[in-house]
């Protein structure tokens, strides 16, 4: 029998993670956790809790009301992947409207807050044959991941794939705004103070701006064939 490993898969925003995520969950039957899906959630509740806008946030506020959050995944048969439950409410098309985007990396950068999407993470990992995407997965979550990837690709084609996705949902939405969301969270996401957004030592790097899907899913289970046979 092929030995269970975690994945871990970190970079930019937009840049495929979670595509290659749920193929990789799929082919090798692991669990996958989309943890952008979490931060979001908690993002959600603080902007419908008022405790976050455009230009506010009450941190202490967000803080003393975390316990009141209580995240699940719960698998999706006919979709094939997890879907984000927040306080037991599917709340999968709400968190990735351009508004919760547009606050998501200010949440995120409170400790608090990642302190204990992290443990959550952690205790989600026990079991291997898991496969996470996130921004600190392969530097914070889990350090001793068997196989970290990073992903990068140039703003503007991050950008395309985002704005598509939104309008195929049938939101409205400005190319422009979606660019300038991507690029503002990185910056957010990079230079926070908290377990910024950086490439473990140890993972491996995969510039996505001209390799379609089929060419990374192909090259990364070789990667991931090495390390479980
Ligand atoms: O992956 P996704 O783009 O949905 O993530 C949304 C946001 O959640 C990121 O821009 C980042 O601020 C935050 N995040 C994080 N750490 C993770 C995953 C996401 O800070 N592990």
């Amino acid at each position: 029998m092929s030995k269970k490993i975690i994945i871990a898969i970190d970079g930019f925003s937009s840049t495929g993670k979670s595509t290659i995520a749920k193929l990789l969950a799929k082919k090798y039957n692991y669990i996958y956790v989309d943890t952008g899906a979490m931060y979001r959630a908690v993002t959600l509740f603080a902007k419908n809790n008022n405790f976050v806008g455009i230009d506010f946030l009450s941190k202490d506020k967000l803080i003393t009301h975390l316990s009141d959050i209580s995240l699940s995944f719960k698998f999706n048969s006919k979709l094939g992947f997890a879907e984000m439950y927040l306080n037991d409410k599917n709340v999968e098309k709400e968190i990735r409207t351009l508004e919760v985007s547009q606050l998501v990396s200010k949440v995120s950068a409170i400790s608090e807050v990642r302190k204990k999407l992290v443990a959550e993470q952690q205790l989600m990992g026990k079991s291997s044959g898991i496969v996470m995407d996130g921004r600190d997965i392969g530097t914070v979550v889990f350090p001793n991941a068997e196989l970290k990837l990073f992903m990068t690709a140039s703003a503007d084609k991050r950008a395309t794939r985002r704005y598509k996705e939104l309008i195929d949902r049938g939101d409205k939405v400005d190319f422009k705004d979606i660019l300038f969301n991507v690029e503002e969270r990185d910056r957010i996401d990079s230079t926070r103070e908290d377990s910024p957004l950086l490439e473990a030592d140890d993972a491996i790097g995969f510039d996505n701006s001209d390799m379609g899907i089929q060419e990374q899913f192909e090259r990364i289970c070789a990667l991931v064939d090495r390390r479980i046979s």
